[in-house]
This record gives C-alpha cells, structure tokens and sequence, in this order.
C-alpha cells in the first residue's frame, strides 16, 4: 500500500458497492471501508419487486458483487453497521457499535427509505413496504399463501408489486388518489395506458381513491377508502414513494434538501465529503438545476462517478436520467426529465403496447419512453442530448429511423 489514505463509504447498496470497486479500478491503494446497515452484502433492488419476489431467481441473482470480491479488492465490508455519528472537522465517523474511524474522504450513499403512510391501523400486522430483500421475502411468502392484496399507492413499486401480484394469481386491488397510475412521471395520458395494462389483467384499479384506515383485530383485514369503501384483503402493501436518507449528513451539518445538496462533481457543501445515487441531490450541468434520482442507473453511474470524484479526478457527472420497469408482458425504459411538456407524439400504435412516446417542450424531446421495442436508446438520448430539432411527423413515422432523426454533426450521447 503506497497511499495511508483511508477512504470510506457509508451505505453499501449499489452506489456504495460500486463506488468502492471504483476506487480500486481507479487505482487507490490506500484504506477503502464500506459500511452496511443490513446484513447482507451489496444487492440490487430492481428484481425485489420482480422476478426475485414472484419467486423466479434465487438470491444470488440479486448481488452486486461475488461473495469473495470485496476481501479480494481489499475492501473492508462492514455490515450490520450503522454510521450514528459524523464530525466533518476531524474527518471522524462513528458506528453503532462505539467504533470511531478516521476518513480522508468520506461518501455517503445512504439511498432512501419508503415513506410511511401515517393513518389509523398503520402498525397493524399485514401492512406491507417494500425496500429490502428481507421485506421482498416477507411479500414472497404472502404471494405463496394467495388471497387478495390491496396495493396502496400507484406508482412503480406499487404498480410492479401489483403486476407480480397478479401473476402469482392473487387478486389486487390498488388504490392511489391520482388519476391514472403513474401520473406524476408519465402524465395523463401514458399513465391510462398502464391503468388499462392492470386493468386487462384483471386488477381493478381505483383511480381517484385514496385510503382512511386499515382495520382489523392485530392484522389488517381490511382496508377503508376515502369514498366510504370496505375493501377485504389478506394483507396490504405500501408504495408511496420513498424519502432520502439524510439524518447522517444533517446532524454534521452538510446542507441537504430534498437529498444531500452536491455539486456537479458529487461534492458536498463541506470539504471532502461527496454523495451519490438516491441521496443525493445533483447538480446537472444539463438541466442547469439540481435534480435526484431515485433509479438504477443512476446508483449504477454516480457511485463510480462519486469514486473519481474522491480521487480528484473531477468531472461533471452528466449523464441524462434513465430508468426502467417491467410490468406483465410489458417492459419499458425511459430517458430524460420531463419536468413540463407541451405534448406526447407517439410512434407506434400505445393501443398494441408496443410504442415509444416523446415528450417535447417546442420543437425539442425532452424525455423518451420506449414501450416493448427495445435497442433506441442510443438515438433518444441524442435527440434530448442535442437538443436535435424535430419536426413531429418524422418523429412519429417508424418508417423515419430514429437514428436518421438523432443525426448531429460531432455529436455525443451523455
Ligand atoms: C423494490 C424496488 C424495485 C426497484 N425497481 C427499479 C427498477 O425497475 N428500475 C430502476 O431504475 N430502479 C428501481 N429501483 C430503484 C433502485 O433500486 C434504487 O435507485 C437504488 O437501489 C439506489 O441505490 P443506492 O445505493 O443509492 O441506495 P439504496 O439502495 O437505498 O441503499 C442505501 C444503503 O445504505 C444503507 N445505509 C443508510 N444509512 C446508513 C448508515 N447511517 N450507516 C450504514 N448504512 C446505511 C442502507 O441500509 C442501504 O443498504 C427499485 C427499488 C426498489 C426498492
């Protein structure tokens, strides 16, 4: 070991995990420690919901990294550790368990935890979020003993736990006093198109609804919704978005809203200390703003982009948001940040659910969400990416490569 730096990351879910592997890669030989609240080693969440919950993989599907990675790459995991105690002038963290560790760098990827949904019969047995693996096993085993579930809350967990759900033969209910499911990303519009996806699944889906309470006698037997409906289930799942994990941060006094606040190299307001993936609050030098994102890719990405960072390789991290989700049949991925739109121009047909639809702020994409057809995200992310002027007819004829249309003198995708 030639560097006596000591670099430590606290979170270790994928950002963290993977900011660690980074470290290595970039050649920092020096102290890496990893701290992990769970007890289980660096996972991804995405299959949670999916194929992992309904039974389909195994747990060594969801893992990061190999067992023997991290004491190969001489990574310290820590796990079943939980950072308490931040002081920034030091550079000093403390554990639950009184241990105190000295850091150069310091990353937090401490990620976000569900919000709580604080109505009466809110602690009763049966009332379900989703965020862990444990939490997955919990939901796995209710999906095995069948029945009926109500699924609170239309957004992607809801709307992917509600799918598994009904593949696994329960019946489902969701709820959510929106609309159309899905509605604060993809709008009215798109989001039908999923409500009617549930709905020929037979979901029943109440739009328009939201909940008053959960009774019964110490597990939730049914559920009461704000139009005066009793709604019998067998137990209920949670999905009402997820609020970032910043108390660490805050007590040190780093400033964060709505996530810890970082720059566009991931540096956070005191010297360093750096955040990455669903924690941090980014600045993008795209948007000209600050945005979080709470998916994959973003974990994926900022993790590493977080590493360099650290290592004072600084570059601006760039990259546009993406996510992913699969429902039934229905696969999708979506790129950019529609924050406002003027109008969806679809190309394809939404009723064959085989489809990508654009929104467009003027005569420019701002976000692209390709339904069931799959190798064009290239060509979108350089449509928003270059702000390449379009005209709508092209951009809905498939007979007009996407490709054609991203063409761009010198152009790169972020
Ligand atoms: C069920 C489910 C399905 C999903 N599906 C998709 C999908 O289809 N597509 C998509 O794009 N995204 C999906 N996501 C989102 C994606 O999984 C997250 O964006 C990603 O997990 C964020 O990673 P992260 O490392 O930033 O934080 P997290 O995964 O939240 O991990 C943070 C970790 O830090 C630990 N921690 C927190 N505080 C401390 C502390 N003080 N000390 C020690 N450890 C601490 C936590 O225990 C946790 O393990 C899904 C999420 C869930 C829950």
């Amino acid at each position: 070991m030639t560097s006596d730096q000591t670099h430590i990351i606290v979170g270790a879910s994928l950002a963290g995990a993977k900011a660690a592997e980074t470290l290595r890669e970039e050649g920092f030989d020096g102290r890496v420690v990893l701290i992990g609240a769970e007890e289980e080693r660096p996972y991804e969440r995405p299959p949670l919901s999916k194929e992992y919950l309904r039974g389909e993989a195994g747990r060594e599907k969801v893992y990061v990294h190999d067992e023997g990675f991290y004491a190969e790459h001489e990574i310290e995991l820590r796990l079943g550790r939980t950072a308490v105690g931040l002081d920034t002038s030091n550079g000093e963290l403390e554990l639950d368990d009184g241990e105190r560790l000295d850091y150069d760098r310091l990353l937090l990827t401490t990620g976000a935890e569900p919000r709580r949904l604080p109505i009466p019969g809110a602690e009763l047995d049966g009332v379900l979020y989703l965020r862990s693996v444990g939490d997955s096993d919990t939901l796995r085993e209710r999906l095995d003993r069948g029945g009926a579930v109500v699924v609170v809350g239309a957004g992607w967990i809801g709307a992917e736990v509600a799918a598994s759900a009904r593949q696994r033969g329960l019946e489902v209910t969701v709820l959510d006093p929106l609309s159309v499911p899905l509605e604060r990303v993809l709008g009215a519009e798109l989001g039908a198109i999923y409500r009617d996806i549930h709905t020929d699944h037979g979901t029943e889906m109440l739009m328009g609804t939201g909940v008053e309470s959960f009774e019964g006698d110490k597990a939730v037997e049914r559920v009461r919704t704000s139009d005066g409906r009793e709604l019998e289930c067998d137990f209920v799942v949670v999905g009402i978005g997820v609020e970032p994990r910043t108390g660490l941060a805050v007590q040190a006094g780093i400033a964060a809203d709505n996530g810890i606040l970082v720059d566009e190299q991931l540096k956070a307001s005191v010297p360093g200390v750096f955040a990455a993936g669903d924690v941090a609050n980014a600045q993008h030098p795209f948007y000209g703003e600050r945005i979080r994102i709470e998916h994959w890719a973003n974990a994926l990405n900022q993790g590493p982009a977080a590493a360099r960072s650290m290592l004072d390789a600084l570059t601006a991290y760039d990259r546009l948001p993406y996510f992913f989700s699969d429902q039934y049949e229905v696969g999708m991925e979506y790129t950019g940040f529609a924050r406002a739109s003027d109008r969806v121009v679809f190309r394809g047909d939404p009723a064959t659910r085989e489809f990508v639809a654009f929104w467009l702020v003027g005569d420019r994409v701002v976000a692209g969400m390709n339904v069931n057809v799959w190798d064009v995200i290239d060509p979108i992310k350089r449509l928003i990416s270059e702000r390449v002027t379009v005209d709508d007819r092209r951009l809905a004829d498939p007979d007009v490569s996407l490709e054609d249309l991203a063409q761009v003198e010198g152009g790169t995708v972020a």
